[in-house]
């Protein structure tokens, strides 16, 4: 039996969830489950609740309980990637409805209504989402959905969610919150009135840079989430039972890990912040930062561990920084213990909306002085 009771904090819950233990062995730690089928009883019941691999596996029901409670929230579906997870929203409409979805967010969320449910009749509308006037003038009557990635990709916009919630459920849409910069240890979308959150658990939630993987998390068990369970089950994109293990072990850590990196995000902007090498700085733990009193209010115990820097020059000056750095590591993605730089510029594109300068770091759990020191010596290449 899980040693979590519901009046636990969520520290205690993310340590305990999800383990039922193993009677026989009186293993501390979950196994990991292979089986793709389960034997029924003669009377062909299955008192387990487990019948087959893709309608369910125990390491996926840890999984997604575990979720469900960090999140606050009734009931989370497991997908195979945070991408397969916001396709399965999106599954979830029919053709002739229409989503608000952010001008600002991970490329995917807008490239997915671009490349693919534009084909099949979905409608969308890209806007500003910290823009409140923006977000009212987009309802249509189709208008089901409405999405936001709060603090945002890549210059950290923030969104206040309880009034878009309070938007969205005037015009009888959904709300949905891409939670995966803040983690639910800094922020809980579901009680600001979100109807469900996304998660990429590739990121903050799994956290060693080792699993692809997202998530579904609802408010309530209704017509909507039962929706989901049919997209994750007919459809089919689930995650491995191993994926489940490693996602799960990686959120037994998830609030030291993500208060430390908030912790050393906000060092490292206000030390970028005072640079003369750079233009600009975008962490909503600035009190310079646009968004920073609506971070402040629905936000709590800091301000995630991700950050952009715009250093003085373009592109070149941009990617020499990121030349010299001898600890952060050039790669995409985020949300780990290292440290990880990357010019998305180059990444996205010439269509890219993100300013040449720009520098993207996911802030690791390493020593911040090392972390300072680094990025010093890699922005001394600028020498002004
Ligand atoms: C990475 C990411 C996604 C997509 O998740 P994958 O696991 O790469 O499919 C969606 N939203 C945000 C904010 C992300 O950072």
């Amino acid at each position: 039996m899980s040693k979590s009771q519901p009046n636990h904090r969520i520290e205690t819950q993310a340590v305990h969830l999800g383990n039922h233990g193993d009677a026989t062995t009186g293993a501390v730690i979950p196994s990991i489950v292979m089986a793709t089928t389960f034997e029924r009883q003669p009377d062909y019941s299955a008192p387990s609740g487990f019948i087959y691999g893709r309608s369910q596996n125990p390491n996926r029901k840890a999984l997604e309980e575990t979720l469900a409670a960090l999140e606050g929230g009734a009931i989370a579906y497991a997908f195979a990637s945070g991408q397969a997870a916001t396709n399965a929203a999106y599954q979830m409409l029919k053709a002739g409805d229409h989503v608000i979805a952010p001008a600002e967010s991970y490329f995917g969320t807008r490239g997915l209504l671009q490349e693919i449910y534009d084909h099949l009749g979905l409608t969308y509308t890209f806007v500003d989402t910290s823009n409140l006037d923006a977000v009212r003038a987009a309802f249509t009557p189709q208008t089901k959905l409405v999405w936001v990635e709060t603090p945002s990709n890549p210059t950290m916009t923030i969104t206040d969610i309880r009034a878009v919630a309070d938007l969205a459920h005037a015009h009888g849409a959904l709300l949905a919150v891409d939670n995966t910069f803040a983690s639910p240890i800094m922020q809980r979308p579901l009680s600001l009135g979100a109807d469900f959150v996304m998660h990429s658990t590739t990121k903050f939630i799994s956290g060693h840079t080792d699993v692809t993987g997202g998530a579904l998390i609802f408010a309530r068990i209704d017509d909507v989430s039962a929706r989901a369970q049919l997209v994750q089950y007919l459809g089919g994109a689930v995650p491995s039972p191993f994926d489940c293990w490693l996602i799960l072990r990686g959120i037994r850590t998830l609030a030291l890990r993500v208060r430390q990196q908030a912790t050393n995000a906000l060092a490292l902007a206000q030390f970028l912040a005072d640079h003369p090498a750079v233009e600009s700085v975008f962490y909503p733990g600035l009190a310079s930062h646009r968004g920073h009193s609506i971070a402040a209010s629905q936000m709590y115990g800091g301000f995630g561990g991700m950050l952009s820097v715009c250093v003085q020059g373009g592109a070149v000056e941009a990617l020499k920084v990121a030349a010299q750095v001898q600890l952060f590591t050039r790669a995409t993605s985020l949300g780990g213990i290292e440290s990880l730089i990357e010019h998305r510029f180059s990444i996205e594109g010439p269509t890219s909306s993100t300013p040449p300068n720009l520098l993207r770091i996911s802030v690791g759990i390493e020593h911040i002085d090392d972390l300072i020191q680094d990025i010093r010596q890699a922005l001394h290449t600028l020498a002004l």
